[in-house]
């Protein structure tokens, strides 16, 4: 039986001490890598099960490491020596993914499973887990109105069924990882992250990546409308993939977040319709809107109730949706042409 170890006060983060972030061949640790990597620090170990050619981003002097952390052996290899880890590796996509790979959803579980337990035992001072509003309690968001989720509203829980209850399981093994082993454990519930370096193509990408991607595809071959998901009336909010990788470090060093998830998301709420004229306004085009009621669309509404967050970091995501469109627009047209003069780009 394992005990709990005596929390001593941490000093500040070295910038040689070792960052262990695994998803890095993915969309947002690929940049939260860059972001540690412009920060300054210098002993960053990226991992991911993906071939490295198909990183998004690679990130100079970083360690980069292919392998596969649902294995508890690989966990413990990856976690050897980390003072910090950042666990975001996960099988996950948009609504078309996780609502038709529930499986592949719940069997996440393994990674965290694995990696924190590695993390304690390497005695890694401070351990992320990368949580999702897909956690939270489904018949909240049944209305396109939506009031925005808090943090309480995950439970009585009624998940997203596999990604959320996934997520949520997740989140309680990390939080008893405080409680009785005294690990330092921080849980963020990201809401729809977008931006350039991410998922455009293949069918895990989400509705802000797709939407680009499908207005790029009709000019590129003049069509002159595209399909949306659903009604084109469902709410999110989309945050900006700079807010999310500054909000993990700032959720990361708040010793009051210790053990509490916390929303992490934009609280400016759009439909998808809307989404669609910002991306039209940037492209400056006007689509043909075709509507598929029978495609995957999640639930109706879903908003960040940002109170939590504002009051514990006095902060919370605020780049706005049309200044972040407008850089993920212009990155996705880049792979678009660069894929399609033959050249290798980043796949999800
Ligand atoms: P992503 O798919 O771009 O990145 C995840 C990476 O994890 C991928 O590169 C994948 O190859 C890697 N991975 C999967 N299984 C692995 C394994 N067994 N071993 C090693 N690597 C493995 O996704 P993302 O958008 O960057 O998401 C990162 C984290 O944030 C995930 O935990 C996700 O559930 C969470 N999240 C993301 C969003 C969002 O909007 N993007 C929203 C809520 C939560």
């Amino acid at each position: 039986m394992e005990h709990k170890r005596i929390v001593e006060r941490d000093v500040p983060l070295k910038k040689d001490d070792l960052i262990v972030i695994t998803g890095a061949g993915g969309f947002i640790a690929g940049n939260l890598a860059l972001y540690f990597h412009k920060k300054g620090f210098t002993n960053i170990r990226a991992v991911d099960k993906k071939a490295l050619y198909e990183w998004y981003l690679h990130v100079p002097g970083a360690q980069n490491i292919c392998l596969d952390v649902s294995q508890e052996d690989n966990c413990r290899r990856v976690c050897e020596g980390a003072v910090e880890v950042y666990n975001l590796a996960a099988d996950m996509g948009g609504m078309g993914f996780i609502e038709r790979f529930r499986i592949e959803c719940l069997r996440s579980v393994l990674i965290n499973t694995h990696m924190v337990e590695a993390a304690y035992r390497a005695g890694a001072r401070r351990y992320f887990f990368s949580s999702s509003a897909c956690a939270y309690n489904t018949l909240l968001q049944a209305d396109p109105k939506v009031r925005a989720l808090k943090e309480s509203d995950a439970y009585p829980a009624m998940a997203e069924r596999g990604y959320g209850w996934e997520k949520l399981i997740s989140e309680m093994v990390c939080q008893e990882y405080w409680h009785e082993r005294g690990m330092k454990t921080f849980i963020a519930r990201f809401h729809n992250v977008y931006g350039p370096h991410g998922t455009w193509d293949g069918g895990r990408e989400k509705a802000p990546a797709a939407l680009c991607r499908k207005v790029i595809e009709a000019l590129d071959t003049d069509r002159k409308e595209i399909t949306l998901w659903g009604d084109g009336h469902q709410t999110r909010s989309f945050m900006y993939i700079d807010d999310c990788v500054k909000g993990i470090d700032l959720i990361m060093h708040c010793d009051d977040l210790i053990a509490t998830p916390i929303n992490l998301g934009s609280s400016e709420l759009v439909s998808i319709n809307e989404l669609l004229t910002k991306i039209e306004k940037i492209a400056v085009v006007r689509m043909g809107r075709m509507y598929d009621p029978d495609a995957p669309r999640g639930v109706a509404g879903r908003n960040s109730d940002n109170t939590f967050i504002k009051k514990v970091l006095g902060w919370e995501p605020n780049t706005r949706l049309d200044k972040g469109l407008a850089v993920t627009y212009k990155w996705i047209g880049e792979q678009y042409r660069k894929r399609k003069a033959g050249q290798r780009v980043g796949v999800g």
